[in-house]
């Protein structure tokens, strides 16, 4: 079967998220995923905003996973377009949702139109890979991700340049 993310992964029973249009097998690669990051003490910050933006599907039927993949898309897009520091992705992707939608006068996050095809890399194919090749892979994926949505036609460059413009009033 293939997932939202393009990974062909085995038909399996088992927990997948709560709105994130991910296959049971897929979701089960990413925790496995995050489990060997966090044994092997790699660093790879993105790997959360590129296996959501990744899965975009339900984004009509559910506010949640609308407001998750605009949130996670601004986030690969601030970092990978405007050069947002890695280290201040935390603070600004917790601030996303509250300083955004009363800046564009939105009670809340419109669908976005996904692409229809994604690169090479994704949680289940990353797995796979050594652990010295984690961290650049994750790092690979999340640009390929980010690279793929900007070709789509969103309103989310002009989303991010209102956040960068008041991250630097706020933060300098
Ligand atoms: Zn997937």
């Amino acid at each position: 079967m293939n997932c939202d993310c393009g990974a062909a992964v085995a038909s399996e029973d088992g927990p997948s998220h709560a709105y994130m249009s991910a296959l049971p097998a897929c979701w089960r690669s990413y925790g496995e995923l995050m489990a060997r990051l966090s044994a092997h003490g790699v660093s790879a910050p993105l790997h959360m905003d590129a296996y959501a933006a990744q899965h975009p599907g339900n984004a009509l039927q559910d506010r949640r996973q609308r407001g998750s993949v605009a949130v996670h898309l601004i986030v690969l897009g601030a970092h990978f377009d405007f050069g947002l520091p890695l280290s201040h992705l935390p603070r600004f992707r917790s601030s996303v949702s509250s300083t955004l939608l009363p800046r564009v006068g939105l009670q809340d996050w419109p669908a976005l139109e996904p692409p229809k095809t994604w690169g090479e890399l994704h949680a289940p194919g990353i797995l796979c890979l050594a652990e010295d090749d984690l961290q650049s892979a994750i790092s690979h994926w999340a640009a390929q991700v980010w690279e793929v949505w900007a070709r789509q036609d969103t309103p989310v460059l002009g989303w991010i340049q209102i956040l960068m413009e008041a991250d630097r009033k706020r933060y300098g």
